[in-house]
């Protein structure tokens, strides 16, 4: 299977079935599990933050970051594009009482200070309580400079909001601007990291941030039905994607480039090469191709996608060089009808 879809098709490697399996494991609820309690520790200390906690998915993270940020009736300003505001089934509002309110984007993925200055509430009935920025890093496969990162911080600062990163994908961005993890996570108060994307996990998601906040988190992701039991087996996986598939990020990172570079050798598909930094790649295909009947066409030999006239197309752990260039003649063939 070649699949472009998303990161989130990785498999997890033999030696994380086989730390599955060999896994010591006790009942996270009650604390037990040492392999859980291991992973949180150690998560904490690597990215700089005074806890952690294992959550099963991104948007659990998110959910928890917003729910322990804001009281029923605040509101956190993200983007217009943010996965918290757009791709999240609303969590916020449905289960926290709180309120987004969303920036358009600028054209780099950052949210302009000025807009979001003017989008704080002032202390008055008539408003919600503006509380939380939440941005996004990356954001559509673009990495916000550590520049605005460090003036977002002082703004925040100024206005005394707290400030939450969606890193879903933060260490594509750690790894396109080639610094430690820490040297982003530094500005924020929270920050969520999904384990079973670009790093190759199954299953889970972190959230990191201060003693405090992070048991506020802990007791809201028990009442949303995210206590796990023996998560120690997840834990395990987890643990391997943080310590040994950050590397393989540059390499998903070059295959983003020459997928692009390919793909703009076919006419009808153009690529802003500008725009690939990490591992996604963007690709405007004409209108007088029928993309949906190619992604009909590449699925009998086993090559996923998802067509659309601005196509994204993600490199990751399980795709090589080679499934590529197998892509690349396949989508040629195919376009030769
Ligand atoms: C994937 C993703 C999430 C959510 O992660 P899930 O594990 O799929 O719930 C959140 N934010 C961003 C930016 C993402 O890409």
């Amino acid at each position: 299977m070649i699949d472009f879809r998303s990161d989130t098709v990785t498999r997890p490697s033999l030696k994380m079935r086989n730390a599955m399996s060999q896994a010591e494991v006790g009942d996270d609820v009650y604390g037990d599990d040492p392999t859980v309690n291991e992973l949180e520790q150690w998560s904490a200390v690597r990215h700089g933050f005074d806890a952690a906690l294992f959550c099963s998915s991104g948007t659990q993270a998110n959910l928890l970051a917003l729910m322990a940020h804001c009281e029923r009736g605040d509101e956190y300003l993200c983007g217009q594009q943010a996965h918290n505001y757009k791709f999240e089934g609303g969590g916020a509002a449905v289960l926290g009482s709180i309120q987004p309110q969303p920036i358009e984007n600028e054209k780099d993925g950052t949210i302009c200070l000025k807009k979001l200055e003017q989008a704080i509430k002032p202390d008055d009935s008539h408003f919600a309580r503006t509380k939380l920025v939440s941005i996004e890093n990356t954001i559509n496969g673009k990495v916000l400079p550590l520049k605005y990162l460090a003036r977002l911080r002082t703004f925040v600062n100024k206005h005394q909001l707290s400030l939450h990163l969606d890193g879903a994908r933060v260490y594509n961005a750690a790894t396109a601007l080639n610094v430690d993890i820490t040297e982003i996570a530094q500005y924020f108060d929270t920050m969520s990291v999904c384990l079973s994307k670009g790093l190759g996990a199954p299953i889970g998601s972190l959230l990191l941030g201060s003693t405090e906040v992070i048991a506020k988190a802990r007791r809201w992701r028990k009442v949303l039905g995210g206590g796990m039991r023996q998560a120690g087996i997840l834990c395990a996986a987890a643990k391997i994607a943080l310590t040994e598939n950050v590397e393989q990020l540059k390499v998903d990172h070059e295959n983003a480039q020459h997928l692009a570079n390919q793909l703009n050798s076919i006419s009808g598909f153009e690529v802003n090469l500008a725009q690939v930094t990490t591992n996604m790649v963007f690709v405007k295909v004409d209108e007088s191709i029928d993309i949906h009947a190619i992604a009909t066409k590449l699925k009998d030999q086993d090559i996923i996608i998802s067509p659309s006239t601005y196509m994204r197309l993600v490199t990751h752990l399980d795709l090589s060089k080679a499934d590529i260039n197998n892509f690349i003649s396949a989508l040629k063939v195919a376009l030769n009808k």
